[in-house]
């Protein structure tokens, strides 16, 4: 096995923020081999090592990584009272190691939902500040033009009164079906996750999303591979990208 930092395996281990857990190793409150330690960034073998969180035996697992391709029907959650979850997807060897989704996409989203159990990174990607980009395909009813594209540069006020950071819009192309509706198919890379953002994001242009698929999030693409609802670990690549 791999030696690890203890502030990693800590933070891992769902003890807290990289920071969180440094300060509270410099406060005293961890044990490695029943020594008091003050230094996070020792390593460790974390199959054999005992270290006790404030006096709480820290039990190492071991940590996942994969990319799902999210179908529609199914809810990013652990668990749900009524909907089948993103977790119900994964074999039960996977489900042990407690994974959850980073994020969340609407039911009715596909694509690109990234399931780890680290804490650590979840925390990072998903951090207001680091406006992690995140890229969307979608049809959409209606004419999507140049005042939209440039609306959205702009951003755009959300109907309970939230203005958009400048996002990237662009048309891939038009199909007009007999009824004579215009729909677009566009892209879209937003740099924030407010609720049901794409949607209401061309609500407020005027405009109905009809399909919705995320196909990028930070420097993770969808892998073209993978069929809906199927998912496969990230590669050392990927990993190496996101840390
Ligand atoms: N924006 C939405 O409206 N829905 C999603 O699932 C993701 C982004």
């Amino acid at each position: 096995v791999k030696r690890m930092r203890l502030d990693k395996l800590l933070a891992n281990m769902g003890f807290g923020t990289r920071s969180e857990v440094r300060r509270a190793v410099k406060q005293g409150l961890v044990t490695v081999d029943h020594v008091r330690v003050k230094d996070s960034g020792l390593t460790l073998d974390p199959q054999t090592a005992v270290v006790v969180y404030n006096g709480e035996q820290v039990v190492y697992r071991d940590v996942i990584y994969v990319m799902l391709n999210k179908p529609q029907g199914v809810v990013s959650a652990t668990e749900d009272a009524r909907d089948r979850t993103v977790i119900d997807l994964l074999d039960p060897e996977d489900r042990v190691l407690e994974p959850f989704p980073v994020g969340r996409l609407d039911k009715d989203t596909e694509g690109l939902l990234l399931l780890t159990n680290d804490g650590q990174l979840a925390h990072e990607l998903l951090s207001p500040r680091k406006h992690v980009p995140k890229t969307y395909e979608a049809d959409v009813l209606g004419d999507v033009g140049e005042a939209d594209i440039e609306a959205f540069q702009a951003g755009v006020t959300l109907e309970d009164g939230y203005k958009t950071l400048p996002a990237r819009l662009v048309i891939r192309e038009k199909v007009s079906d007999d009824s004579s509706a215009v729909k677009s198919r566009i892209s879209l890379t937003i740099h924030e996750g407010k609720f049901h953002q794409v949607k209401r994001m061309f609500e407020a242009v005027g405009k109905k999303v009809v399909y919705l698929r995320r196909i990028a999030m930070g420097p993770l693409t969808i892998d073209p591979e993978l069929p809906l609802g199927a998912y496969r670990p990230l590669s050392e690549l990927e990993l190496a990208q996101l840390m």
